[in-house]
């Protein structure tokens, strides 16, 4: 009998204690749950001791900003340097507060030293405009070679890094500013010693128009130099007929060497012992210097070669190297 109600007593005891593991597991349940609701597992990021928010996903915050920090962002922010890496700590967020991915990253990227990459266009070694890609430095270089810009020997592109951006250009300001430099330059060049108020001299020789079109530019003073000639434009490839009879001086490319820089292609007639008549900016020349050539005769064709912004044709007349108002004669 004793050990029967010992056995009673042994069974009832172990229920009790599976009752109170099963109360136990539920209330475990239920705070784990409690728990879920309220909070989230997140990553506390602190820089230089200091928290500065918190993140859910650590592992792609952290490689955006090694990213940045290592390769800049793919655009002119070449690295960052940075003295401490952000610490990364588990822990448990309420639930309602907001991750800050983005003002991390910014905070991070921004407690750094930014070094800017982007390229510089040199002139004679002189930096002279600066752009963001290499692409645009190269493209900007090519198009003034293209357009023979008397400087196009001297240009160069060097990649820079700085702690400050500069002010970038775009291809086509680059293009037009290397460019009208020299056009400052040139224009002082081969013009001296034959400006001055226009004198009607009597050529000594009839002229005819050597193409039709409008008169783009006059001779004379305008804003931006002197102007040595009559300018009329016209479309590319028009051809141009010798106003008069004469010798041909020089059939070629204007440059520094040759007196004509900035004109393009161009041709000199000699028409007797003191006038002599150009014609610049020419897509296409058909006489070689040293030739003879007869009024009304095709020499060449209209362009914009040279220091120009359209097609025409630049007509001037000197006498006795002095350029002349060609509207005192013809047009
Ligand atoms: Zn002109």
């Amino acid at each position: 009998m004793i050990k029967i109600s010992n056995l009673k007593k042994v069974v009832i005891g172990f229920r009790k204690i599976v009752k109170i593991l099963i109360i136990l597991v539920i209330a475990a349940v239920l705070i784990l749950g409690i728990i879920k609701v309220t909070y989230k597992q997140t990553y506390s990021v602190s820089l230089n001791g200091e928290i500065i928010g918190y993140t859910n996903d650590k592992v792609a915050l952290q490689k955006r900003i090694n990213d940045y920090i290592n390769t800049g962002n793919g655009d002119n922010v070449a690295f960052v340097e940075v003295k401490e890496m952000p610490e990364y700590k588990a822990c448990l967020l309420k639930n309602g507060i907001e991750t800050n991915d983005e003002e991390i990253f910014d905070k991070v990227t921004s407690s750094g030293t930014t070094y800017y990459k982007y390229y510089a266009i040199t002139e004679d070694e002189d930096e002279k405009a600066y752009v963001k890609t290499f692409t645009d430095a190269e493209s900007a270089v090519n198009q003034l070679k293209e357009k023979k810009s008397t400087n196009s020997e001297e240009l160069g592109i060097i990649e820079k890094y700085s702690t400050e951006q500069a002010e970038y250009k775009s291809v086509e300001t680059c293009v037009s500013e290397l460019y009208q430099e020299k056009k400052v330059q040139v224009a002082s060049i081969p013009t001296a010693g034959y400006t001055g108020p226009s004198v009607k001299t009597s050529l000594g020789i009839s002229l005819v128009k050597p193409i039709s079109g409008t008169i783009s530019s006059r001779f004379g003073n305008r804003s931006r130099d002197n102007h040595k000639g009559l300018d009329i434009a016209a479309p590319k490839g028009t051809a141009i007929k010798a106003a008069a009879s004469g010798t041909v001086i020089f059939s070629g490319y204007g440059a520094n060497g040759n007196g004509y820089s900035g004109y393009g292609y161009t041709v000199a007639i000699k028409s007797n012992s003191s006038v002599t008549i150009l014609y610049a900016h020419c897509s296409s020349l058909y006489v070689k210097s040293g030739q003879t050539v007869s009024q009304g005769q095709v020499i060449a064709a209209v362009g914009s070669t040279g220091i120009s912004t359209g097609n025409h044709l630049h007509f001037e007349i000197r006498v006795n190297g002095r350029a002349v108002d060609p509207q005192n004669y013809i047009y």
